[in-house]
């Protein structure tokens, strides 16, 4: 495996995000078109699902991978991608929505943390603690000077988790405001989409530049060299899709989960 195309789009620590300097579109460093990045797409799910079924069997060790995008950013469908290559058993998926009366009566890590991942786990953040510097900063639903010192809770919690055998990897889904357009069009016109369709999505669009801020601050202030943001360019799903494999196959390789040494069996034979 070609090492480091991970790299490619990993925020450095401490750096300055200009999201409008990178490109939705692009498709740098992709080992095809979309046909051709199939069969390496087909050989990372393999490669996923040795990994994860290492990382499950050695029960020392866990992977959280965190999913923030704008609507329609392909959260979602990132998601169903990655659970080709994930064994259920030892994969769970967790949708963070608006809080409930009783997690907004705790601190805003309390829903959280109870839903990280155990050893040998993986956990899917589709949305997550980020939401309460994004869309309560976009929204005014507290004040700055409650939002702002969230960056260095935020920091603090994930070194925890990270120091109790938790990696962590952060991934930005990177969309154009053309193709949030067209897709949320197709969840109108298509019956089959319609489900994902709020008409507060719209409301939401017209805070794209607000959003676009959040995002850059907050990828900004919270990558760390031991809980690192990646901004995947993501109009192009085949594209998406090959890059967040990347990054995990690159991650789990990396952690290098190991079978657990076995009892001693000798002469044990199953009558
Ligand atoms: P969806 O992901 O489309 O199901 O929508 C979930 C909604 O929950 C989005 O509008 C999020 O902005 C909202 N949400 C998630 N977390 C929070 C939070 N901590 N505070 C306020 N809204 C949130
Ligand atoms: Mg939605």
């Amino acid at each position: 495996m070609a090492k480091g195309d991970a790299a490619r789009w990993r925020v450095a620590p401490g750096s300055t995000v200009h999201l409008g300097k990178i490109d939705p579109r692009s498709t740098d460093g992709a080992p095809g078109d979309k046909a051709g990045t199939e069969p390496v797409l087909e050989n990372l799910h393999g490669q996923l699902a040795g990994l994860q079924e290492r990382l499950y069997a050695e029960g020392e060790r866990s992977l959280l991978v965190v999913l923030q995008a704008i609507d329609a950013g392909g959260k979602d469908g990132t998601v169903k991608h990655l659970f080709r290559g994930l064994n259920p058993a030892g994969c769970r998926v967790v949708s963070f929505k608006v809080p409930s009366e009783e997690e907004r009566s705790h601190d805003f890590l309390w829903r959280v943390h109870a839903k990280t991942p155990a050893r040998g786990e993986v956990a899917l953040f589709n949305r997550s603690h980020y939401e309460d510097v994004l869309v309560v900063r976009v929204h005014d639903l507290v004040p700055e000077a409650v939002w702002r010192p969230r960056y260095d809770l935020i920091n603090d919690f994930e070194a925890n988790l990270v120091a109790s055998g938790t990696r962590i990897v952060k991934l930005y889904l990177h969309i154009s405001r053309e193709e949030q357009a067209e897709r949320l069009q197709a969840r109108i016109d298509d019956p089959t989409k319609r489900w994902k369709f709020r008409k507060a999505d719209l409301v939401e669009r017209a805070f794209w530049d607000d959003y676009m801020a959040a995002f850059e601050e907050a990828i900004g202030a919270t990558s760390t060299a031991s809980a690192p943001w990646y901004v995947v360019p993501a109009d192009r799903k085949w594209y998406r899709n090959w890059a967040v494999s990347r990054i995990l196959v690159e991650t789990l390789d990396d952690m290098s989960p190991q079978y657990p040494p076995a009892e001693d069996l000798t002469g044990v034979v199953v009558a």
